[in-house]
């Protein structure tokens, strides 16, 4: 589909905390074009959970339009806005937030499950992507077997089993160490090659370096919106790092 994957206009969220409005978002006008890497930055309170929150159509706004794929979502009803999510949107977390007693594979499934598709199908889908994470040895092992890394790329291949238009990633390197995260960077930065869009929230510098546009946020408004020259290639940071024994 052509034209941008994320329009925003004048977005604006209020919150009432009793007499007193918080203005968390004030009027935000920003175009994201498919296939950016972008990474949104900026100090505790200055309005970045709220407009991923927008993003992700798990809120909706006081003002302004939010155009996604093409399509108008302001003003939704709330089932409207869940298909819009289950289908459109693929969710990455810092604490992966994976289903504890559940095998990889089977965690894998579950938006497939939401979204009604037969079992047999999901089955072959969720493999198919867990493969593509390099986890098809993996598929039976619950998430307290696996490590930090290996979990969010269940979470990751979780978030594109639907095949989403955009994945939008809250702190994903939040809770790993410096060459997991590489190694996370490193898959986002491969799908994003292949195509995917991809919205990321960190307030480290050395993880923003990995996008190819960063989004800064101070008091509810954009501060800066700047493309990144070249952005840091994370398989060949890699390469430069030293290797540690890994527990498998
Ligand atoms: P960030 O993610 O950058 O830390 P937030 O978007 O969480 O910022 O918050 C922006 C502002 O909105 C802050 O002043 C915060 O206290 C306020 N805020 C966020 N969510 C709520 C809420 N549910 N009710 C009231 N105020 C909120």
């Amino acid at each position: 589909m052509a034209g941008p994957i994320i329009v925003a206009e004048g977005l604006a969220k209020d919150y009432r905390l009793g007499s007193h409005t918080v203005h968390a978002l004030r009027g935000l006008t920003v175009t994201i074009e498919r296939g950016e890497f972008i990474a949104v930055m900026g100090p505790s309170g200055s309005g970045k959970s709220t407009f991923m929150n927008l993003l992700g159509c798990l809120d909706t706004p006081t003002a302004g339009r939010y155009v996604l794929g093409g399509e108008d979502v302001a003003g939704l009803s709330p089932d409207a806005l869940a298909r819009i999510r289950n289908t459109k949107i693929g969710f990455v977390f810092q604490q992966f937030n994976l289903l504890p007693r559940t095998s990889a594979l089977e965690n894998v499934e579950l938006p497939l499950q939401y979204a009604g598709v037969p079992a047999r199908d999901r089955r072959a889908r969720a493999r198919a992507r867990l493969a593509a994470v390099g986890l098809a040895d993996r598929e039976s092992h619950h998430p307290s077997q696996l490590s930090g890394g290996q979990q969010q790329r269940v979470a990751i291949a979780r978030a594109l089993v639907n095949e989403p238009a955009v994945i939008l990633a809250d702190e994903p390197t939040g809770n790993l160490d410096t060459r997991t995260s590489v190694e996370v960077l490193a898959l986002m930065q491969r799908l994003n090659r292949e195509g995917l869009t991809i919205v990321l929230v960190t307030h480290e510098q050395d993880i923003a370096a990995y996008a190819s546009r960063v989004l800064s946020f101070r008091d509810g408004r954009l501060r800066s919106d700047e493309r990144v020259a070249s952005p840091l290639d994370a398989e060949r940071v890699l390469a430069s790092l030293p290797v540690e024994e890994e527990a498998a």
